[in-house]
């Protein structure tokens, strides 16, 4: 089974001339969404990872199944305004405008150790932010996991270049 053949891809959402990969057909798929963990988690099997950061929403799934595959905890990453106590924030430039993510301020203690994962890397963008966050907070990022990486956007060679080596699954 290929993976890549579990993704639908959607034109023109949300907006016209965007292609958006939609992988709820692939958490759908028994078989697909477990080989996606098992592949998400294994260059960091047997590594000591203390938590992991999901990024809202689809983060989540993932980012919960992978946790759970490493023994480890679990922090969200949400969108501005989403999280229920103290929180701390970064801000990072979208195409037109800025925008802001937050983690809750005892999220993650100063030391220790974290993969973060989400479903996509298109430009980066959101995921420096989420190192940087992280990286506030003490955390020492020792990865970061993704299903889809679009190259041609630049956002794997972006989070190379600020030390965090990744894993994706399908170009
Ligand atoms: P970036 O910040 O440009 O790397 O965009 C990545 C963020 O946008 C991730 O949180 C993704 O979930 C979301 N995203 C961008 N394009 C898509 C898509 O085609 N499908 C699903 N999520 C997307």
């Amino acid at each position: 089974m290929n993976l890549a053949d579990a993704i639908r891809t959607i034109p023109d959402y949300p907006k016209p001339g965007i292609l958006f990969r939609d992988i709820t057909t692939l958490l759908g798929n028994a078989r697909a969404f477990r080989r996606t963990v098992d592949e998400l988690v294994q260059p960091f099997a047997g590594r000591k990872i203390d938590k992991v950061a999901g990024i809202e929403a689809r983060g989540f799934i993932l980012g919960g199944a992978v946790a759970h595959q490493l023994s480890a905890g679990f922090v969200p990453i949400r969108k501005k305004g989403k999280l229920p106590h103290t929180t701390v924030g970064v801000e990072y430039a979208l195409e037109y405008g800025v925008d802001t993510i937050e983690m809750h301020v005892d999220g993650v203690a100063a030391g220790e150790t974290v993969l973060l994962v989400d479903d996509l890397i298109a430009t980066g963008g959101t995921a420096v932010a989420a190192v940087q966050l992280l990286r506030q907070a003490g955390a020492d990022v020792v990865g970061a996991a993704f299903v889809i990486d679009l190259p041609d956007l630049g956002g794997a060679d972006r989070l190379r270049a600020v030390g965090v080596p990744l894993q994706t699954l399908v170009g």
